[in-house]
Order: structure tokens, then sequence, then C-alpha cells
């Protein structure tokens, strides 16, 4: 996955435009910037990979969580559906808006469970976030349909999913609002990044305004700005920009290397019959950031993940047993450790977590291992990468 893996002089290149005009702010110094503009150039080119009307850059794939969701009005008191396997951001974005997450099962899409997001629906729901984890896809179709009936909000966070579609559509531009990441981690990376897409105007302007204090952008060199409303800072800065700019361009070349690799280890773990793989709903195409599979019980799973450990096979998670992306280990959240004051409101609306059980996300989170698809592997390392995993695979489920 990483685009770090890949840095060049296209990356460098786009950096020294930037120290040569000396602006590293995105907005304003019209005349000192040379006619560089990193930051709506890669706006403009996100906005014809990822089909959307309108892109907004933001600081980073957290910043963009909140900022979809306070573009759409999303605010205290607010529920928004979520899953209970994601990346912490997910309830971090929702919570600093004074909103309240509420966390629902997943199914074998390794995605938001339609039945358990129809279920959590409240007359306080105002949004469900559907967040497309390890390069593929929730069931789209049924949480759309879901959204519609109930007049809710879909945002998608597709941090993890760039270049993957959904019926020909990019991952992130199915729900109303789509969010993604350029950290240092992702598929594409500024260093820190983050953007909003959507075809709402007004989300768009909103989300526009909202990342840059409430400024209008209205007239050249910041000169004649009103504040139609509040605002934060969650610009990105020209040089983040720059970088990103380079790597959007290759991102086909990202996702070939990401396709031609993760096919060697699925065919081979493929002959395994106790291997099964995630489902990825009709008409998905994953981004093959990453090889998703489940064993057939935590015990194997666990094993299997020690053995990859043991056998220098890297980038593989039991995300069972990590504090990151599953609720089990999040303790913090489970206990509201804050470091200042927050809300009754959300304190009540969080107390459902003291005893809330998620069995059906437990069983397949306990079975499930997420191996990342690097881009700097040579043809041979795979292949060495697929027998070490195969013959780990092999000796566990034969036990
Ligand atoms: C990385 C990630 C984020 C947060 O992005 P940052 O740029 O690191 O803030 C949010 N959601 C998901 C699913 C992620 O993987």
């Amino acid at each position: 996955m990483p685009g770090f893996e890949l840095f060049s002089d296209l990356e460098r290149n786009e950096v020294n435009d930037v120290l040569q005009s000396g602006v590293l702010m995105r907005y304003g110094f019209d005349g000192m910037r040379n006619g560089h503009w990193k930051a709506k150039e890669l706006e403009a080119a996100l906005e014809n990979t990822l089909q959307s009307k309108h892109v907004q850059l933001v600081s980073s794939g957290t910043a963009a969580v909140s900022v979809a969701l306070a573009a759409a009005g999303v605010g205290a008191g607010d529920e928004v559906i979520m899953p209970t396997f994601t990346f912490v951001a997910s309830f971090e974005a929702i919570m600093m808006l004074g909103a309240i997450p509420i966390l629902v099962d997943i199914d074998d899409t390794l995605g938001l469970n339609p039945e358990a997001v129809e279920q959590a629906i409240t007359p306080k729901t105002k949004a469900i976030m559907v967040v497309q984890m390890c390069g593929s896809m929730a069931n789209m179709e049924a949480l759309q349909a879901i959204s519609n009936k109930h007049n809710l909000l879909l945002v998608e966070d597709a941090c993890q999913a760039i270049g993957g579609t959904f019926k020909g559509k990019p991952l992130g531009s199915i729900g109303d609002l789509g969010c993604f990441s350029f950290d240092f981690v992702k598929t594409i990376t500024c260093g820190e990044g983050g953007a909003v897409i959507t075809n709402n105007k007004d989300y768009y302007l909103n989300a526009d305004h909202y990342s840059d204090h409430g400024h209008d952008h209205v007239g050249n060199d910041r000169g004649a700005e009103s504040h139609p409303f509040l605002g934060y800072n969650f610009r990105i800065s020209e040089l983040h920009a720059a970088v990103g700019l380079a790597q959007v361009k290759r991102l086909p070349e990202f996702l070939k290397i990401q396709k031609g690799n993760y096919s060697i280890l699925r065919e081979a773990l493929s002959v395994i019959p106790e291997v099964t793989f995630r489902t990825v709903p009709e008409g998905g195409e994953e981004s093959y950031a990453f090889l998703s599979f489940f064993l057939p019980n935590l015990d194997m799973a666990r094993q299997a993940s020690e053995a990859f450990k043991t056998n220098g096979v890297d980038g593989c998670f039991h995300y069972f047993d990590n504090n990151w992306h599953y609720i089990r280990k999040w303790d913090h959240l489970k206990n509201l450790k804050t470091l200042y004051p927050i809300s009754t409101e959300v304190k009540n609306g969080l107390a459902y977590l003291q005893t809330k059980t998620f069995e059906k996300s437990d069983d397949y989170i306990a079975r499930n291992i997420s191996c990342l698809i690097k881009l700097s592997w040579t043809e041979d390392e795979v292949k060495a990468r697929a027998s070490k995993m195969v013959e780990a695979i092999k000796q566990i489920v034969k036990g």
C-alpha cells in the first residue's frame, strides 16, 4: 500500500517548485507564488480520479471525517452509526463535533452489517458512516437503501480504499460525502493530508470555508473575505499537496502493482481449503491494498499471526489483538478518557458501550488476518512470501 515506497524525482520536483517560490501556504500570496497552486491542482486531479464534482483538501483523514460531518450539519447530540472495525479516527472525528458514535457490528465484508445498522437507528440518528476497510467495501447497495429509506446522510470513509470501485464508481464517491487520508502509510501519501469529496455544492462550500476559519475565499489575495460562519484550521500546506500531486499521477501504476502482488498471494492461499476470503459485494472491485482472509477459529488465526512474524512475513494484522482498529481494546473510548470535560449528553449517549456485546464482529475479527500489499516487492519476494504463508498455515490447520 504505502506510496512512500516508490518516492522518485516526480515527488522531489513538485516539492522543489514550492520551495523555489517560497510560498508554503495554499491560499493567497498570488503574486509571489509564481503560478504554483499545488493544492488546487491536486484537488482538480482528485476530482478527475474520484469522479466527483468537488474536492476539498484538508490536513488529515481524521480532519476529513470531521469536516465532512460538520459540512453536512452533524453536531451536538446527533448520533452517527459507525462500525466496530475501523481506525480510532472514526469516533475521534465524531466526538470532536459533540456528536455520539453508535458502534454496530460488521459482516463478512469486514464493513458495516446493514441489519445491525437498521436496528441502531433512532430519532437522533443523523448519519451512517461506512468505513471501507483494507481496500474493499461494505454492502453499499443495502446501506444506500437504508440511508434513503430513513433519510440519513451516508458518509464514506475511504481512507484505506482509494482506487477501489463499486459498480464502476470510485469508493468514496458513492455516499453523500467521502473522506480520504494521505498520511504516510496510505496508498498515496502527502506525508500528512486528507480530502473531502462530494457532488453537493453546499457541502463543498461549507467544507472549504470551515477548514480555513470560516473564510469564504471570495476575491483574489484574500482581500475581500468575510466569515459566514465559525471555522477552524484544517488546511493542507503546499509542500504536502506537492507530494500528493506527484503521487496521484502514479496511482494507476500503484494499483497495478498492488493487484499483481495480491493475486499471487491469493492464488497461493486458495489451495488451502480451511482458508476463506472476505466477501466483496457483487459489482465491487477491491483496491487490492490488503489481502484479507479468515481461518477456521481464533486460535488458528493467533498461531498464524505468530508464525508469520517468526518467519519474517511482516505487515500482516490480526486485528482481534490490536488496539488501533477494533473495539475490543478501545478502553480509552469505553472509559471515556478525555483530557477535558465532555457533555452529559455524550456521556449518556456512550453508556451503551459498558454492556453491549458484538458477537458477530468478534467472530469475524477473531478469525481474520489482513496482510498489507507492498509496492516495492520483487516478484521473487512475493513468491517467497506466498510459500512461507502457505507453509505456516498448512502446519497450523493440520493441528
Ligand atoms: C488512516 C485512516 C484515517 C485517518 O487518517 P489520518 O490522515 O491518519 O488522520 C481514518 N480512517 C481510516 C479508515 C484510516 O485508515
